[in-house]
């Protein structure tokens, strides 16, 4: 997938200035039906363009996102609208996407409205009801957004996405943007709501401790691609990649071992000029010649445990 990025020189933005970046590529994965999948990274891996990629809020020049057997990329919009009504987002900052003019009520029932779905009664009382099971009370239903604090306004944002019972749920860096006693509630209620109503979730998230407690798998990207994936306890439990490693090295595992201590050199580097062949030879401690011209592609080294990385898989 290509974004236009703007380009910003030592005063700021360089006005018309646009480059052709690769914000991400080769990325693929699955997702399986009831599972949380989450997808951990720097700010600039490439996260949220996936997540966006996969709603066809953002055309892939090339590749394929296939939804229950469904080719997304070639949707007509009518169609991707009807899809929507199944997969559903919720984003970092809800109170930009809450419309400051319209109550809870009125935000909470236009998706219904939208789809056509119940009399004005019944969305009502959907409306009402969703607002309890988020953990709000029905006097919230005549506020305005600006009434709430940043938590509840997360809890609207989610109570939003669910009022038409969507069966993917993509969390875009939901909990970020919340104080840590804040996010521990939110979280705590994602997790039950996702097994009581058996919904799929695409979890995005930079949160180590996060993407941890929430996930059933994990994938990591770094600049645009995925670099590793694996049940959330093997990759708690025995990261490969060095990128990985390096993320990892402050949480400690199950067993409390001792963790193999990488510390990541300099920032991540700009995607208007990605590196050559590994993209984190950059920053990697292990990084040989053959880094810095061959990309390592993504290999399964055991069930459920993808790498890519030069050194893994050659016994070293
Ligand atoms: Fe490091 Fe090379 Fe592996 Fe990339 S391929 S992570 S540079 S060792
Ligand atoms: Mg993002």
């Amino acid at each position: 997938l290509q974004k236009k990025f703007p380009v910003y020189g030592s005063f700021g933005k360089i006005a018309g200035a646009k480059q052709y970046v690769h914000a991400i590529n080769n990325v693929s994965f699955q997702l399986y039906e009831g599972e949380v999948y989450g997808l951990v990274g720097e700010s600039g891996s490439g996260k949220s363009t996936t997540a966006r990629t996969l709603l066809g809020l953002i055309k892939a020049n090339a590749g394929s996102v296939s939804y229950q057997g469904q080719e997304v990329t070639s949707l007509t919009a009518k169609a991707l609208r009807r899809l929507r009504k199944e997969i559903q987002m919720v984003f970092q900052d809800p109170y930009s996407s809450l419309n400051p003019r319209k109550t809870i009520g009125q935000i909470l029932e236009e998706p219904l409205k939208i789809h056509g779905i119940g009399s004005r009664e019944e969305r009502q009382a959907t409306a009402l009801q969703l607002l309890q099971t988020v953990g709000l009370q029905a006097e919230h239903y005549f506020h305005y957004p600006h009434k709430l604090s940043g938590g509840q306004r997360q809890r609207i944002g989610l109570a939003r996405a669910l009022i038409l019972q969507p069966k993917l749920l993509i969390c875009d860096e939901p909990v970020s943007a919340l104080d840590v006693s804040i996010q521990s509630q939110i979280l705590n209620m994602l997790r039950l709501l996702q097994q009581d109503m058996n919904l799929t979730m695409l979890f995005i998230t930079h949160d180590i401790s996060v993407v941890r407690y929430i996930s059933d798998r994990i994938g990591v990207m770094y600049l645009g691609k995925l670099v590793e994936e694996a049940t959330t306890e093997q990759l708690f439990d025995q990261p490969l990649h060095p990128y990985t490693k390096a993320l990892f090295s402050s949480v400690p595992n199950q067993q409390d071992k001792q963790r193999e201590r990488i510390t990541l050199q300099g920032e991540i580097p700009s995607p208007i000029a990605p590196p050559t062949g590994c993209m984190f030879h950059t920053r990697c401690p292990y990084a040989v010649q053959k880094c810095r011209v061959d990309e390592p592609v993504l290999q399964q080294v055991a069930d459920h445990h993808r790498v890519a990385c030069h050194l893994i898989g050659e016994g070293v």
